[in-house]
């Protein structure tokens, strides 16, 4: 049916004032529970109540919880910082000024204690304001005694008494996160009115809340973003008719995957948060985000959930979720409901450090315009319709303002933290249960632990994924001698029917125990964080058949794999058993052996062997081309000969780098190159710098030097040779097309966009980059410099969406992107096989290594220059044509004796293919061999691709190339299908990037030249 214009505003009326006479009735109460409405003896200020009624732009907007503030004599309220109401147009506080609020908030009620939580990566500070009676603030470290003996109930040896006992007296934490996505600008003002409403008002429905419980407020947990989303948007209000620049940072790193950051704990803001969560012994952790209308539980999806929760959690998501979308409801309030899209399985989530630290998760998406401006909004018909989950739906368009977000967020809070105040026997009894299952998980569901042997060739990628595990508050331990566990019997695979030798058939068999040498370290199930460190190191399987069908995030993340670490499972409950200490600083073995003039270390494709280089200026280092043994003992290819260092300097450099080091008597009879440290260029674009954030984080943490350039300035640098020997431009992520990177933002219309420092925008470069209008792009200049850079001898490093671009603009030959057609890989960890060993770019690695990968780019190689490669079709396209005899016999021509048939070239999928004698007469398109691609990891076999997550359609990738060396004029231009770095999750393949810039000037070594 369609609606004339005319007819739907008419209906639209209509319904507001339904819903506007619905919203004056009371609602129902259950037994005992308290109305939520003011306390008549207490004076309201009239003049902040009133422009709250002002800048609501429906009465449906709005609850009997906020359309009124309490009055306080010394108490002030926000308007005493931001000049106006919580919520009113045009203004959007910095973080500063959230803060200077709430410290004036401590000094006039002793109902708030504000606390330092830690420092943003700019040097910001985060702060966690705590709000409840003055009773509950004195008590804080008997309270939190109390909380710490439910959140580790091995201190009461497991007592559900002694646990009814303590619930009983303690009082839970609450703790609400605001505006960790920048854009997302509501929360800190809803926040400051939350606090002044939490600490002023007499009214039973408030009072119950801050007597009963603690609510712990970090209002901005973004706060690098949030002080450049406010300058954005004060430069928007002085330049009303312009066009205001996207945000194109957030914090120093990332943006909207600040919010991806809860595995790896990569980044301040999450370390901040766990540590503040788990400190507090908190029951929630509720992060407000502003993307959806009106207010969208976004806590429970529909599916599938993290497989590692607890039940008695979903259930708990369920309670507060439906009582939130109830309450609101019986307000009058349209637009709140749960469910819906999400699907709640990556437990990458901010929200989802409560999840598995046996707390409750929550989330809402409110609705939110960017900023504070009051603006007219319409939604799309998904967004209106009525559903099973959304029976009261937002309206097709409104006028919507700050103030309504706030009062949407602060209705939904305030509802929230009365019905947990009501139940918090019950919540803090679960608290304690989840806590109680995750101790007593190894005889449970198991497994009882997780084994790192002290023998892993890679020790410093395995302190860091140890350190990452502490940092999640696990416990970490160590035997202190040798031991064996018995490993899990498994269940015979059928016998194979179509076998093809008894090679297959006679498989040794499985071995039943494993041996692990003492140092080995042990991470206990029986501990109440065991549920993050399951779910971190355990595999993920996501069925191709599920009926979700877009994963919201990554589906597969193995530490172990991803980390390229040993980590086995352990299900024999005896490995508990077994003489440990517990491990308070993870520190890998490093050290020199032996003193002389020469030393080596051995690579395992360690990432620290990069800062190594960089570290030791003046030493000279090599790298062996060929394995080789001195003083008995074996050193692998690539493994780093050093001169030009003292032991006492090598000792110091390598001591923090889990590297080890070994004197050696004499230069080693091996064939070496120079490992020079070279300078690199980075390169962003001003379209998105989130995915190349992870890499930017990732070489900082190890201190790799680079100039962090924008295409704009390679556009401008003529001679990028001159200043740089490698140049990385790392996946760009959204808006990534080849033509978004050459043209940039549209710049035939409009006004420049800058990006720069002014007193207006005092906080928009930070630590990062700046431009004076960021629409240019990389241009047809950059591209031909990028070319003429690799011609003379530089080396271009690309990954994913960036390997695209270079394919699609010509800067490396004998390499296409296919289109995949079936294939989903969605955020997986996939196997993929070493190639080329003798390449620099594999040093150190093994025949295995897992990646990341997120629908990859489908390479295929050609000889031919020009020339798609294509995958071949096999031999039952050449079937011998009808004719005598059975199918493999050859036919034959009458009157004449049979014709030998020339064998076909057959190669690889993913090898150059080799060349026919016809298609090598006169064909100067054909690639000299030199020139030709050198594929260093290819993908898996299709069978062998699933490491962990979601493959379908897998065969359309598998043993393709994942990382090829294009030889290019006198330089290289380095592919990857996979992305090597990325969110703090995949340090076993930095070393192939890592490898790349230290070998940047012998990439060609140990290469093997086909014949023709
Ligand atoms: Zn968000």
């Amino acid at each position: 049916m369609i609606r004339t214009g005319k007819a739907r505003v008419h209906a639209l009326r209509s319904l507001a004032l339904l819903l506007f006479l619905s919203a004056a009735g009371t609602a129902a109460l259950g037994d005992g529970e308290t109305a939520p409405a003011r306390d008549a003896k207490q004076p309201v200020d009239d003049a902040y109540t009133a422009k709250i009624k002002k800048y609501t732009t429906q009465p449906f907007f709005t609850s009997p919880l906020v359309d009124y503030l309490p009055a306080s004599k010394n108490v002030p309220t926000p308007e005493a910082v931001l000049g106006d109401v919580a919520g009113a147009p045009g203004i959007l506080p910095y973080a500063e000024d959230v803060y200077k609020y709430m410290r004036l908030l401590e000094k006039a009620s002793p109902r708030v204690k504000v606390f330092s939580i830690g420092k943003t990566e700019e040097g910001r500070e985060m702060i966690a304001v705590a709000v409840s009676s003055p009773e509950n603030l004195k008590n804080l470290e008997e309270n939190r005694a109390r909380l710490t003996k439910l959140a580790d109930p091995r201190a009461i040896k497991l007592d559900d008494e002694e646990a009814d006992r303590i619930v009983a007296q303690a009082v839970p934490v609450y703790y609400i996160t605001g505006t960790i996505h920048s854009p997302e600008t509501g929360a800190p003002t809803a926040l400051m009115e939350l606090a002044y409403r939490l600490a002023v008002d007499e009214s039973p429905y408030i009072r119950e809340i801050r007597d009963g419980m603690i609510t712990l407020i970090t209002p901005v947990v973004e706060v690098d973003g949030r002080d450049r989303m406010v300058d954005i948007y004060r430069w928007h209000l002085s330049h009303p008719k312009d066009f205001y620049p996207p945000l194109i940072y957030w914090g120093k790193y990332v943006a909207h995957d600040n919010n991806r950051d809860a595995m790896g704990v990569t980044l301040k803001l999450t370390e901040n948060v766990l540590k503040t969560y788990v400190g507090w012994k908190a029951q929630v952790l509720h992060d407000l985000h502003e993307s959806v209308p009106y207010l969208y539980d976004n806590t429970a999806g529909d599916g599938p959930f993290n497989a590692w929760v607890d039940p008695i959690l979903t259930d708990e998501w369920e309670m507060i979720g439906w009582r939130n979308v109830s309450d609101m409801t019986k307000f009058g309030m349209p637009g709140v409901f749960t469910h819906g899209v999400f699907d709640t399985w990556s437990p990458g989530y901010l929200m989802f450090i409560a999840a598995m630290h046996n707390g409750i998760s929550r989330l809402y998406e409110t609705f939110g315009n960017g900023g504070a401006d009051t603006l007219p909004r319409t939604l799309d018909p998904e967004e209106y319709a009525r559903t099973w989950y959304r029976q009261n739906p937002p309206l097709p368009k409104v006028l919507w303002s700050q103030r309504d977000n706030n009062n949407y967020e602060q209705t939904g809070l305030l509802t929230s933290l009365h019905y947990f105040n009501e139940n918090k026997h019950l919540f803090l009894k679960n608290f304690y249960l989840k806590a109680k299952r995750s101790v007593t998980k190894p005889a449970a569901e198991g497994p009882a632990a997780y084994v790192l042997p002290a023998d892993d060739p890679r020790a410093s990628s395995q302190a860091e994924l140890l350190r990452v595990l502490q940092k999640q508050a696990v416990e970490i331990s160590r035997s202190t001698a040798a031991f064996t566990v018995a490993l899990p019997v498994k269940k015979s695979a059928k016998p194979k029917k179509d076998a093809k030798d008894t090679k297959e058939k006679d498989t040794p068999p499985v071995p039943t125990t494993r041996e692990f040498p003492a140092g080995s370290y042990i991470v206990r199930m029986d501990q109440p964080y065991s549920r993050i460190a399951d779910a971190l190191l355990d595999y993920q399987y996501w069925s191709p058949d599920d009926p979700q069908k877009t994963p919201y995030d990554d589906t597969g993340w193995t530490f172990g794999e991803l980390f390229g670490v040993q980590v086995t499972r352990v299900t024999d409950p005896k490995v508990l058993d077994v003489a440990m200490e517990r491990v308070k600083e993870v520190r890998a073995p490093a050290g020199v052996s032996g003193d002389g003039t020469i030393y080596a270390i051995n690579n395992n494709a360690e990432p620290t062997l990069a800062t190594l280089r960089y570290k030791l200026h003046d030493a000279s280092i090599e790298a062996a081309e060929e394995p080789f043994e001195s003083g008995g003992k074996k050193f692998s290819r690539g493994s780093f000969i050093l001169r030009n260092v003292t032991r006492a300097q090598l000792n110091d450099a390598i001591s923090d780098l889990g590297l080890q080091a070994t004197s050696v008597s004499a230069m080693p009879s091996v064939k070496t190159h120079p490992v020079r440290a070279a300078r690199v260029a980075f390169v962003h674009t001003w379209l998105s710098t989130q995915a190349e954030g992870w890499w930017r984080i990732a070489l900082d943490n190890l201190g790799i030097p680079y100039d962090y350039i924008s295409t704009q300035i390679v556009a401008k640098t003529s001679d990028l040779n001159a200043k740089y020997d490698v140049i990385l431009f790392p996946p760009v992520g959204f808006f990534s097309s080849p033509t978004a990177i050459i043209n940039g933002l549209p710049s035939a219309w409009g006004n420049p966009l800058p990006w720069k420092n002014t007193p207006e925008t005092p906080n928009l470069v930070g630590k990062n980059d700046s431009t004076d209008d960021m629409r240019p792009g990389l241009g047809w200049e950059g591209v031909a410099n990028l070319q003429n850079f690799v011609a003379k001898g530089g080396v271009l490093l690309t990954a994913t969406d960036t390997s695209r671009f270079a394919l699609s603009i010509g800067l490396a030959d004998g390499v296409s992107v296919g289109n995949a057609q079936k294939m989903k890989i969605v955020g997986s960890v996939v196997g993929t096989r070493l190639v080329d060993a003798a390449s620099p770019i594999a040093y150190g690695y093994d025949e295995k290594l897992s990646a990341y990968c997120d629908n990859g780019p489908i390479f295929s190689l050609s000889s031919i220059s020009g020339a798609r490669g294509f995958r071949r079709l096999g031999g039952e396209m050449h079937t011998r044509p009808t004719g005598r005899g059975t199918a493999d016999d050859p036919d034959f021509t009458i009157g004449r004796p049979g014709a030998e048939v020339p064998e076909e070239p057959k190669s690889e999928i993913w090898e150059n293919p080799l060349l026919t004698d016809e298609q090598l007469h006169n064909n100067f398109r054909v690639i000299p061999p030199a020139n030709r691609a050198r594929v260093i990891f290819r993908y898996a076999d299709s069978k062998e691709l699933l490491i962990s997550g979601l493959v379908e359609g897998g065969d359309e990738i598998a043993q393709h190339a994942a990382v090829v060396d294009v030889p290019t004029g006198n330089g290289h231009v380095v592919l990857f299908s996979i992305n090597p770095v990325y969110r703090g999750e995949t340090r076993g393949t930095y070393s192939l990037v890592l490898n790349t810039i230290l070998n940047f000037d012998s990439l060609n070594s140990g290469r093997k030249l086909a014949e023709k």
